[in-house]
């Protein structure tokens, strides 16, 4: 582990008292749509003032209404007055041999999360986190080792990708983020409100305007939001299916008693999927738990006529854990079963795990680092 000595200076974070308590609203939660309603009626000015506002906090990355030199000196003051800009202070960069990037971020209220830039065939993708802590509790996950704190706002969220490109620009080598999953600390979809919110102001076109197509939210399957996801949002999906049959899921992710296979499955065959996607179907391999050929062919037999690719995850360990990683034969044999039935099969050998930022070893406190 090195540290980079671009990471810039985190801002101090408002005091405990005042950020909690602060009534006024936070621009940077809001989607365009939001932001102009507000400045209308707050302030009786035009759509021209939304855009540029909407541009400086989420083109430009503005983290204080000073900053916003093309608007007037009084609207400004006012502004500042009325309202305020949330998000989170850019606390460590940590880099791994692989390249991997962990950006250690802080709350207002001083809770820690985390989010992870992983270099792929050349480009940058985001792992960002959702909520502190998680409270669907999987067996396998050390994020669930940590209570649910509290969901991130809109802002914290969209944060992540803002310090991640503020982190990337002081490197200078011309990078930026080219893909985004919502696959850090939390379950998005028990977040719901933030994150459609979240992607609605990342996907915007005054913004930072990822395309749809290159974000995608993952969710250990909220049977009646993920009813709902598809017709809100048009990202890419991926499920963490994890188990073969049900029984073995419920022992791995609790909710699974209440939203059963059947009723994934259901809900994913009637999934709004966009023309030529797929939904990602992610398992992770625990070994001589879910790791056999016959849990292979269930999961083939699960899955048959479901337009999706399966993503395996070989277990990546953390102090404590139950679960060993698979031996790489015991992943070849499984994921060789689903191929000869038609499937696409990856494998996600995970990156960053010398500085805990792997799937699953995410939680706020670096403790994971020491694996
Ligand atoms: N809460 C969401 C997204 C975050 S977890 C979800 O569960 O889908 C992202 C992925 O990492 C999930 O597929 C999850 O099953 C996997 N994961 C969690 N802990 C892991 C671990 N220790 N090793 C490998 N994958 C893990
Ligand atoms: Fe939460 Fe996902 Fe971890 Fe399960 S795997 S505890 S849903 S973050």
């Amino acid at each position: 582990m090195s540290e980079l000595p671009i990471a810039s200076p985190a801002p101090a974070p408002a005091p405990v008292a005042r950020a909690a308590l602060d009534p006024r609203p936070d621009l940077k939660a809001m989607t365009h749509a939001e932001l102009a309603a507000w400045v209308a009626s707050e302030l009786g000015e035009s759509r021209f003032r939304a855009d540029q506002i909407f541009h400086w906090l989420h083109a430009r990355g503005a983290r204080d209404f000073d900053a916003m030199s093309n608007l007037s000196k009084p609207l400004r003051a006012s502004l500042a007055e009325r309202a305020r800009i949330g998000g989170l202070a850019l606390e460590d960069v940590m880099v791994a041999k692989d390249g991997t990037r962990k950006l250690l971020l802080r709350t207002a209220q001083g809770d820690r999360i985390e989010s992870v830039l992983i270099p792929m065939d050349e480009r940058i993708t985001q792992c960002v986190s959702s909520q502190v802590g998680c409270k669907i509790g999987c067996d396998f996950c050390f994020t669930a080792r940590m209570p649910l704190r509290r969901n991130l706002t809109a802002s914290e969220i969209t944060d992540q990708l803002l310090w991640a490109q503020h982190v990337l620009a002081e490197e200078g080598r011309g990078e930026r983020v080219a893909n985004l999953v919502y696959m850090g600390m939390g379950e998005p979809l028990d977040n719901y409100d933030n994150v459609v919110r979240s992607l609605r102001i990342i996907m915007d076109d005054r913004g930072q305007n990822i395309s749809s197509r290159r974000i995608t939210v993952s969710s250990s399957g909220v049977v009646p939001k993920l009813e709902r996801f598809g017709h809100d949002v048009p990202v890419n999906l991926a499920i963490s299916l994890n188990a073969s049959h049900d029984a073995q899921r419920t022992e791995l992710i609790p909710i699974n008693k209440v939203w059963n296979l059947d009723k994934l499955i259901a809900t994913l065959r009637a999934y709004p999927l966009q023309a030529r996607r797929r939904i990602t179907m992610e398992y992770v391999l625990l070994a001589d738990f879910n790791d056999t050929a016959d849990d292979a062919q269930r999961v083939a037999k699960l899955l048959r006529g479901l337009r999706c690719k399966v993503n395996l995850i070989p277990f990546n360990p953390w102090p404590g854990a139950k679960y060993r990683r698979p031996s790489p034969e015991a992943v070849d044999r499984f994921a060789q079963v689903l191929v000869d039935r038609g499937y696409t099969v990856t494998v996600r050998y995970s990156k960053g795990d010398d500085i805990g930022a792997a799937c699953g070893q995410l939680d706020g406190n670096q403790v994971a680092a020491a694996v």
